[in-house]
């Protein structure tokens, strides 16, 4: 293996990585297969070139908006990426139908954008973003949970 911006490292060392700051190669960020399941309101699937594969529902999307009033929320409401806010306990519970994209289109070749059914669409989800964020179990089991914002 000799290809340039891989960088091979053990499994204690790649728990030890800043999970925001952990180089991917170049295949590890570039789509293979990209499927927004739109009609079924499932949510997103992506097959990346060096053959991970990713899935993530539109809610956990939604909360995950990367734009940064969604971001500057977050962090005031001290939630984590696709971290669902919390129920107002003081108000009635009202019926919210769970987050979906009414339509999605690419931006550029870098990104994907949704235009969600709530009116919010600022947020541009980069393929980087996204295998960022992936919610599958390898993925999530090497993310080493980081107490606290390190500000
Ligand atoms: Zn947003
Ligand atoms: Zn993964």
């Amino acid at each position: 293996m000799s290809h340039e911006g891989i960088r091979i490292v053990s499994k204690e060392e790649k728990a030890q990585e800043n999970e925001e700051h952990r180089p991917l190669s170049r295949i590890a960020v570039t789509p293979h297969k990209v499927r927004v399941l739109l009609t079924e309101g499932k949510g997103l699937e992506i097959d990346w070139e060096d053959g991970h594969r990713s899935a993530w529902s539109f809610p956990w999307l939604r909360d995950a908006c990367p734009c940064a009033t969604c971001i500057e929320e977050r962090k005031n409401e001290s939630r984590k990426i696709g971290q669902p806010k919390p129920k107002p306990s003081n108000v009635l519970p009202m019926y919210k139908a769970p987050a979906k994209p009414a339509s999605a289109h690419a931006v550029g070749r870098y990104a994907l954008q949704f235009n969600w059914t709530d009116g919010h669409s600022g947020g541009i989800y980069s393929w980087e973003y996204l295998r960022r964020v992936c919610q599958c179990a390898e993925c999530t089991f090497s993310a080493t949970p980081t107490e606290g914002t390190p500000n």
